[in-house]
Protein backbone atom coordinates (compact mmCIF):
# COMPACT_ATOMS: atom_id res chain seq x y z
CA UNK A 1 0.00 0.00 0.00
CA UNK A 2 0.84 3.54 -0.53
CA UNK A 3 1.89 5.52 2.86
CA UNK A 4 3.34 8.60 4.34
CA UNK A 5 7.01 7.96 5.75
CA UNK A 6 9.19 10.15 8.44
CA UNK A 7 12.59 9.84 6.91
CA UNK A 8 14.22 12.87 8.38
CA UNK A 9 13.77 16.26 9.30
CA UNK A 10 11.60 18.11 6.97
CA UNK A 11 11.69 14.79 5.09
CA UNK A 12 8.47 12.32 4.56
CA UNK A 13 7.87 11.11 1.72
CA UNK A 14 4.82 8.91 0.25
CA UNK A 15 5.99 5.21 -0.42
CA UNK A 16 4.97 2.07 -0.80
CA UNK A 17 5.21 -0.61 2.27
CA UNK A 18 3.70 -3.57 3.27
CA UNK A 19 -0.27 -3.72 4.03
CA UNK A 20 -0.89 -4.25 7.98
CA UNK A 21 -2.03 -7.90 8.63
CA UNK A 22 -4.44 -8.59 11.45
CA UNK A 23 -2.17 -9.68 14.36
CA UNK A 24 -4.54 -10.14 17.37
CA UNK A 25 -8.54 -11.33 17.58
CA UNK A 26 -9.18 -7.74 18.77
CA UNK A 27 -7.67 -6.21 15.65
CA UNK A 28 -9.55 -4.52 12.40
CA UNK A 29 -8.33 -3.28 9.63
CA UNK A 30 -9.67 0.17 7.97
CA UNK A 31 -9.02 1.55 4.39
CA UNK A 32 -8.64 5.31 4.88
CA UNK A 33 -11.34 7.24 3.04
CA UNK A 34 -10.18 10.65 5.11
CA UNK A 35 -7.08 11.39 7.04
CA UNK A 36 -6.16 14.85 8.70
CA UNK A 37 -2.29 16.07 9.20
CA UNK A 38 -2.41 17.70 12.77
CA UNK A 39 -0.13 20.57 13.93
CA UNK A 40 1.28 18.14 16.20
CA UNK A 41 2.76 16.15 13.38
CA UNK A 42 4.65 19.35 12.70
CA UNK A 43 6.40 18.14 15.88
CA UNK A 44 7.62 14.93 14.21
CA UNK A 45 8.37 16.99 10.78
CA UNK A 46 10.41 19.40 12.97
CA UNK A 47 12.29 16.18 14.89
CA UNK A 48 11.63 17.62 17.82
CA UNK A 49 9.85 14.25 19.61
CA UNK A 50 12.63 11.70 19.62
CA UNK A 51 12.25 8.21 19.10
CA UNK A 52 11.24 8.86 15.18
CA UNK A 53 12.61 5.75 12.63
CA UNK A 54 13.20 6.49 9.25
CA UNK A 55 10.41 4.53 7.50
CA UNK A 56 7.71 5.14 9.70
CA UNK A 57 4.33 5.87 8.62
CA UNK A 58 2.50 8.89 10.39
CA UNK A 59 -0.83 10.05 10.99
CA UNK A 60 -3.33 9.81 14.12
CA UNK A 61 -6.17 11.82 12.50
CA UNK A 62 -8.31 9.48 10.06
CA UNK A 63 -11.71 7.55 9.67
CA UNK A 64 -12.69 4.77 6.60
CA UNK A 65 -14.43 1.09 6.31
CA UNK A 66 -13.89 -1.65 7.98
CA UNK A 67 -12.55 -4.44 5.38
CA UNK A 68 -10.92 -6.92 8.02
CA UNK A 69 -11.36 -7.69 11.16
CA UNK A 70 -10.67 -9.98 14.37
CA UNK A 71 -12.12 -13.00 16.06
CA UNK A 72 -12.89 -10.64 18.58
CA UNK A 73 -13.32 -7.80 16.92
CA UNK A 74 -16.98 -6.24 17.85
CA UNK A 75 -16.45 -4.34 14.28
CA UNK A 76 -18.59 -5.47 11.16
CA UNK A 77 -16.69 -5.11 7.44
CA UNK A 78 -18.25 -2.49 5.12
CA UNK A 79 -19.05 0.04 8.95
CA UNK A 80 -17.73 3.37 8.46
CA UNK A 81 -15.67 4.35 11.33
CA UNK A 82 -13.74 7.16 12.81
CA UNK A 83 -10.47 6.19 15.21
CA UNK A 84 -9.47 7.96 18.33
CA UNK A 85 -6.03 8.90 18.26
CA UNK A 86 -5.28 7.45 21.58
CA UNK A 87 -4.97 3.44 21.40
CA UNK A 88 -6.51 1.95 24.63
CA UNK A 89 -7.31 -1.71 25.83
CA UNK A 90 -10.27 -0.45 27.88
CA UNK A 91 -10.11 -3.09 30.72
CA UNK A 92 -6.82 -1.71 32.69
CA UNK A 93 -7.10 0.94 35.32
CA UNK A 94 -6.82 3.66 33.79
CA UNK A 95 -9.34 2.82 31.04
CA UNK A 96 -12.13 1.65 33.42
CA UNK A 97 -11.51 5.52 35.11
CA UNK A 98 -11.85 7.07 31.72
CA UNK A 99 -8.16 8.23 31.46
CA UNK A 100 -7.94 6.43 27.98
CA UNK A 101 -4.58 8.18 27.03
CA UNK A 102 -3.01 6.58 29.81
CA UNK A 103 -3.80 2.86 29.39
CA UNK A 104 -1.19 0.86 30.42
CA UNK A 105 -1.35 -1.82 28.13
CA UNK A 106 -1.17 -0.21 24.67
CA UNK A 107 2.14 0.42 24.74
CA UNK A 108 4.54 -2.67 24.27
CA UNK A 109 7.31 -3.42 26.59
CA UNK A 110 9.78 -2.49 24.28
CA UNK A 111 8.87 0.46 23.76
CA UNK A 112 7.22 1.34 27.03
CA UNK A 113 10.58 0.92 28.70
CA UNK A 114 12.10 3.81 27.24
CA UNK A 115 8.82 6.27 27.98
CA UNK A 116 8.98 4.83 32.15
CA UNK A 117 12.39 6.32 31.96
CA UNK A 118 11.42 9.81 30.54
CA UNK A 119 8.25 10.24 32.20
CA UNK A 120 8.51 8.36 35.54
CA UNK A 121 5.61 5.69 33.78
CA UNK A 122 5.12 3.97 30.62
CA UNK A 123 2.70 6.53 28.32
CA UNK A 124 -0.17 4.70 26.68
CA UNK A 125 -0.06 3.85 22.98
CA UNK A 126 -1.17 6.35 19.89
CA UNK A 127 -0.81 5.66 16.39
CA UNK A 128 1.72 6.81 14.02
CA UNK A 129 3.52 9.38 17.12
CA UNK A 130 7.37 7.32 17.47
CA UNK A 131 7.96 4.86 19.67
CA UNK A 132 7.79 6.31 22.66
CA UNK A 133 3.89 5.80 21.94
CA UNK A 134 4.57 1.99 21.05
CA UNK A 135 5.37 2.41 17.21
CA UNK A 136 1.75 2.09 15.97
CA UNK A 137 2.02 2.63 12.02
CA UNK A 138 -0.29 6.01 11.52
CA UNK A 139 -3.53 6.14 9.23
CA UNK A 140 -1.92 8.66 6.59
CA UNK A 141 -1.84 5.99 4.38
CA UNK A 142 -4.03 3.35 2.23
CA UNK A 143 -4.81 1.15 5.29
CA UNK A 144 -4.18 0.92 8.99
CA UNK A 145 -4.23 -1.47 11.35
CA UNK A 146 -6.21 -0.67 14.30
CA UNK A 147 -5.50 -2.35 17.87
CA UNK A 148 -8.51 -3.04 20.53
CA UNK A 149 -10.71 -2.16 17.44
CA UNK A 150 -13.94 -3.38 20.06
CA UNK A 151 -12.94 -0.03 22.04
CA UNK A 152 -12.06 2.75 20.51
CA UNK A 153 -13.40 3.28 16.66
CA UNK A 154 -17.13 4.57 16.94
CA UNK A 155 -19.37 4.23 13.79
CA UNK A 156 -20.50 6.80 12.09
CA UNK A 157 -24.19 7.23 10.70
CA UNK A 158 -24.07 7.19 6.49
CA UNK A 159 -25.50 10.70 6.49
CA UNK A 160 -23.03 12.82 8.08
CA UNK A 161 -19.58 13.29 5.69
CA UNK A 162 -16.44 12.58 5.92
CA UNK A 163 -15.12 15.68 7.02
CA UNK A 164 -18.40 16.32 9.25
CA UNK A 165 -16.72 13.63 11.94
CA UNK A 166 -13.11 12.67 11.03
CA UNK A 167 -11.79 15.46 13.61
CA UNK A 168 -13.84 13.40 16.45
CA UNK A 169 -10.04 11.29 16.06
CA UNK A 170 -8.26 14.45 17.73
CA UNK A 171 -8.50 17.83 17.41
CA UNK A 172 -12.58 18.48 18.18
CA UNK A 173 -12.28 16.17 21.43
CA UNK A 174 -8.95 17.82 22.58
CA UNK A 175 -10.37 21.01 22.17
CA UNK A 176 -13.25 20.46 23.80
CA UNK A 177 -11.27 18.43 26.26
CA UNK A 178 -9.22 21.70 27.01
CA UNK A 179 -12.51 23.85 27.34
CA UNK A 180 -13.98 21.04 30.17
CA UNK A 181 -10.24 21.12 31.82
CA UNK A 182 -10.36 25.08 32.13
CA UNK A 183 -13.57 24.74 34.32
CA UNK A 184 -15.66 27.38 33.02
CA UNK A 185 -17.97 28.72 34.76
CA UNK A 186 -21.25 31.32 33.67
CA UNK A 187 -19.74 34.68 32.41
CA UNK A 188 -16.48 33.61 32.48
CA UNK A 189 -13.81 35.70 30.42
CA UNK A 190 -11.77 32.72 28.96
CA UNK A 191 -8.26 33.62 26.52
CA UNK A 192 -7.13 30.92 24.17
CA UNK A 193 -3.32 31.26 23.20
CA UNK A 194 -3.08 29.59 19.21
CA UNK A 195 -5.94 29.60 16.72
CA UNK A 196 -4.84 26.43 15.07
CA UNK A 197 -7.32 23.69 14.72
CA UNK A 198 -6.84 22.45 18.58
CA UNK A 199 -7.12 26.50 19.40
CA UNK A 200 -10.43 27.10 17.45
CA UNK A 201 -12.38 23.97 18.74
CA UNK A 202 -11.53 25.10 22.46
CA UNK A 203 -13.00 28.46 21.37
CA UNK A 204 -16.36 26.70 20.23
CA UNK A 205 -16.27 24.72 23.03
CA UNK A 206 -15.66 27.47 25.66
CA UNK A 207 -18.25 29.29 24.27
CA UNK A 208 -20.79 26.10 24.29
CA UNK A 209 -19.56 25.13 28.03
CA UNK A 210 -20.63 28.81 29.21
CA UNK A 211 -18.35 31.25 28.60
CA UNK A 212 -19.64 34.59 28.22
CA UNK A 213 -16.08 35.91 27.04
CA UNK A 214 -13.29 34.52 24.88
CA UNK A 215 -10.51 36.04 23.57
CA UNK A 216 -8.02 34.51 20.59
CA UNK A 217 -4.72 35.76 20.72
CA UNK A 218 -2.37 34.67 17.33
CA UNK A 219 -0.71 36.13 14.55
CA UNK A 220 -1.96 34.66 11.62
CA UNK A 221 -4.63 36.63 10.10
CA UNK A 222 -6.79 34.06 8.67
CA UNK A 223 -6.76 31.99 11.76
CA UNK A 224 -8.30 35.39 13.88
CA UNK A 225 -10.72 35.53 11.80
CA UNK A 226 -12.00 31.93 11.74
CA UNK A 227 -12.00 32.67 15.54
CA UNK A 228 -13.89 35.64 15.33
CA UNK A 229 -16.57 34.29 13.10
CA UNK A 230 -16.86 32.18 15.98
CA UNK A 231 -17.83 34.40 18.47
CA UNK A 232 -14.34 34.99 19.80
CA UNK A 233 -12.55 38.89 20.67
CA UNK A 234 -9.49 38.85 18.85
CA UNK A 235 -6.01 40.21 18.37
CA UNK A 236 -2.19 39.84 17.02
CA UNK A 237 0.17 39.40 19.61
CA UNK A 238 2.50 41.09 17.21
CA UNK A 239 0.57 44.45 17.37
CA UNK A 240 0.01 44.82 21.04
CA UNK A 241 1.62 43.55 24.53
CA UNK A 242 -0.72 40.98 25.40
CA UNK A 243 -0.28 41.45 29.29
CA UNK A 244 -1.87 44.83 28.61
CA UNK A 245 -4.08 44.16 26.15
CA UNK A 246 -5.44 41.32 28.43
CA UNK A 247 -5.67 43.24 31.97
CA UNK A 248 -7.28 46.40 29.77
CA UNK A 249 -10.11 43.85 28.43
CA UNK A 250 -10.54 42.17 31.97
CA UNK A 251 -11.09 45.48 34.40
CA UNK A 252 -7.28 44.80 35.32
CA UNK A 253 -8.44 41.41 36.23
CA UNK A 254 -7.06 38.82 34.32
CA UNK A 255 -8.36 36.09 32.48
CA UNK A 256 -10.60 33.27 34.74
CA UNK A 257 -8.95 30.83 32.61
CA UNK A 258 -6.37 30.60 30.24
CA UNK A 259 -5.81 27.86 27.26
CA UNK A 260 -2.48 27.26 25.56
CA UNK A 261 -3.35 25.76 22.12
CA UNK A 262 0.16 26.51 21.08
CA UNK A 263 2.69 23.75 22.62
CA UNK A 264 5.98 23.12 22.51
CA UNK A 265 7.38 25.33 19.34
CA UNK A 266 6.29 28.66 20.32
CA UNK A 267 7.03 31.67 18.14
CA UNK A 268 7.41 35.22 18.99
CA UNK A 269 10.58 37.84 19.14
CA UNK A 270 10.76 37.81 23.50
CA UNK A 271 14.29 37.14 25.04
CA UNK A 272 12.92 34.17 26.61
CA UNK A 273 11.76 32.58 23.56
CA UNK A 274 15.10 33.34 21.68
CA UNK A 275 17.14 31.78 24.19
CA UNK A 276 14.64 28.95 24.20
CA UNK A 277 14.66 28.23 20.44
CA UNK A 278 19.18 28.26 20.39
CA UNK A 279 18.96 25.64 23.26
CA UNK A 280 16.19 23.55 20.87
CA UNK A 281 18.63 23.74 18.15
CA UNK A 282 21.52 22.60 19.88
CA UNK A 283 19.72 19.78 21.48
CA UNK A 284 20.69 21.33 25.55
CA UNK A 285 16.48 21.64 25.68
CA UNK A 286 13.24 20.37 23.93
CA UNK A 287 10.76 23.04 24.74
CA UNK A 288 9.96 26.50 23.66
CA UNK A 289 6.94 27.41 25.87
CA UNK A 290 6.79 31.21 26.01
CA UNK A 291 3.10 31.04 25.18
CA UNK A 292 2.42 29.14 28.17
CA UNK A 293 4.84 31.05 30.31
CA UNK A 294 2.84 34.25 29.10
CA UNK A 295 -0.76 32.46 30.05
CA UNK A 296 0.35 31.97 33.16
CA UNK A 297 1.29 35.83 34.01
CA UNK A 298 -2.30 36.75 32.19
CA UNK A 299 -4.43 34.97 34.32
CA UNK A 300 -5.94 36.12 37.32
CA UNK A 301 -5.24 34.74 40.44
CA UNK A 302 -7.52 31.97 41.40
CA UNK A 303 -7.40 31.27 37.66
CA UNK A 304 -7.36 27.86 35.82
CA UNK A 305 -4.89 27.02 33.57
CA UNK A 306 -5.86 24.46 30.68
CA UNK A 307 -2.61 22.99 28.78
CA UNK A 308 -3.94 20.87 25.48
CA UNK A 309 -0.46 21.60 23.64
CA UNK A 310 1.72 19.25 23.38
CA UNK A 311 5.43 19.38 25.11
CA UNK A 312 7.78 16.25 25.17
CA UNK A 313 10.12 16.90 28.26
CA UNK A 314 11.60 19.60 30.78
CA UNK A 315 11.26 23.17 30.25
CA UNK A 316 13.18 25.50 32.14
CA UNK A 317 12.62 29.77 33.28
CA UNK A 318 9.11 27.97 34.27
CA UNK A 319 6.92 30.30 36.35
CA UNK A 320 6.59 27.63 39.22
CA UNK A 321 6.50 30.81 42.00
CA UNK A 322 3.79 32.44 40.20
CA UNK A 323 1.40 29.91 39.78
CA UNK A 324 1.94 28.95 43.18
CA UNK A 325 1.80 32.83 44.70
CA UNK A 326 -1.54 33.21 42.28
CA UNK A 327 -3.10 30.36 43.28
CA UNK A 328 -3.50 28.58 39.89
CA UNK A 329 -5.12 25.03 39.12
CA UNK A 330 -3.34 23.54 36.07
CA UNK A 331 -4.37 20.56 34.26
CA UNK A 332 -3.48 19.14 31.03
CA UNK A 333 -2.87 16.07 29.41
CA UNK A 334 -3.70 13.98 26.24
CA UNK A 335 -7.00 13.98 25.10
CA UNK A 336 -8.95 10.96 26.52
CA UNK A 337 -10.55 10.82 23.32
CA UNK A 338 -12.67 7.63 23.60
CA UNK A 339 -13.95 9.29 26.66
CA UNK A 340 -15.60 12.43 24.43
CA UNK A 341 -16.67 10.43 20.87
CA UNK A 342 -19.57 9.67 21.62
CA UNK A 343 -21.20 12.86 22.90
CA UNK A 344 -19.19 14.93 20.65
CA UNK A 345 -20.82 12.48 18.05
CA UNK A 346 -24.21 13.80 19.42
CA UNK A 347 -24.17 17.01 19.51
CA UNK A 348 -22.08 17.22 15.33
CA UNK A 349 -25.83 15.06 14.40
CA UNK A 350 -27.80 17.55 16.59
CA UNK A 351 -25.93 20.48 14.77
CA UNK A 352 -24.68 22.23 17.48
CA UNK A 353 -21.05 22.06 16.80
CA UNK A 354 -19.42 23.34 13.22
CA UNK A 355 -16.56 20.80 12.34
CA UNK A 356 -16.05 21.71 8.61
CA UNK A 357 -15.33 25.10 9.10
CA UNK A 358 -11.88 24.88 9.28
CA UNK A 359 -10.53 22.77 6.52
CA UNK A 360 -8.68 24.82 3.70
CA UNK A 361 -7.04 22.33 1.44
CA UNK A 362 -8.54 19.21 0.62
CA UNK A 363 -5.51 16.83 -0.98
CA UNK A 364 -4.56 13.34 -2.91
CA UNK A 365 -2.48 11.33 0.38
CA UNK A 366 0.10 11.02 -2.86
CA UNK A 367 0.77 14.64 -2.41
CA UNK A 368 1.00 14.48 1.57
CA UNK A 369 4.66 15.54 1.59
CA UNK A 370 4.26 18.65 -0.27
CA UNK A 371 0.95 19.09 2.09
CA UNK A 372 3.31 18.81 4.79
CA UNK A 373 5.40 21.46 3.26
CA UNK A 374 2.81 23.63 2.79
CA UNK A 375 1.62 23.10 6.98
CA UNK A 376 4.74 23.98 7.93
CA UNK A 377 5.64 26.91 5.90
CA UNK A 378 2.14 28.61 5.25
CA UNK A 379 0.40 28.52 8.47
CA UNK A 380 -1.61 31.44 7.99
CA UNK A 381 -3.46 29.79 4.46
CA UNK A 382 -3.47 26.30 5.06
CA UNK A 383 -5.68 25.73 8.27
CA UNK A 384 -6.46 22.32 7.89
CA UNK A 385 -5.64 19.87 5.73
CA UNK A 386 -7.34 16.57 4.75
CA UNK A 387 -6.01 13.59 2.58
CA UNK A 388 -7.77 11.48 0.61
CA UNK A 389 -6.37 8.53 -0.96
CA UNK A 390 -8.99 7.72 -3.50
CA UNK A 391 -7.88 11.39 -4.89
CA UNK A 392 -5.61 11.82 -8.05
CA UNK A 393 -2.02 12.57 -7.71
CA UNK A 394 -1.71 16.08 -8.09
CA UNK A 395 -5.62 17.33 -7.50
CA UNK A 396 -5.38 20.13 -4.60
CA UNK A 397 -9.04 21.51 -3.40
CA UNK A 398 -8.73 24.80 -2.28
CA UNK A 399 -11.87 24.54 0.38
CA UNK A 400 -11.73 28.14 2.33
CA UNK A 401 -11.98 30.50 -0.80
CA UNK A 402 -11.31 34.00 0.63
CA UNK A 403 -9.44 34.34 3.53
CA UNK A 404 -11.42 36.53 5.42
CA UNK A 405 -9.36 39.72 7.38
CA UNK A 406 -9.35 39.87 11.01
ZN1 LIG B 1 -3.74 15.44 16.02
ZN1 LIG C 1 -6.18 0.33 29.11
Amino acid sequence: MRALTWQGRHDVRVETVPDPEIVNPRDAILKITSTAICGSDLHLYDHYIPTLRAGDVLGHEFMGEVVEVGAKSTLKKGQRVVVPFTISCGNCFFCTKQQYSACDNSNPAETSDASDLLMGHPMGGAFGYAHLTGGYAGGQAEYVRVPYSDVGPIVVPNHLADEEVLFLSDILPTGWQAAVNADIEPGDTVAVWGCGPVGLFAIQSALILGAERVIAIDHYPTRLALAKKLGAEVFNYEDVNVREALDEMTGGIGPDAVIDCVGMESHGMSVDNLVDTVKAHLFLGTERPHALRQAILACRKGGRVSIPGVYGGFADKFPLGQMMEKGLTVKQGQTHVQKFTRPLLAMIEEGKLDTTFLISHRASLEDAAEMYRHWHDEQNDYTKIVLKPEMAKGTVEKVLEEPVAA
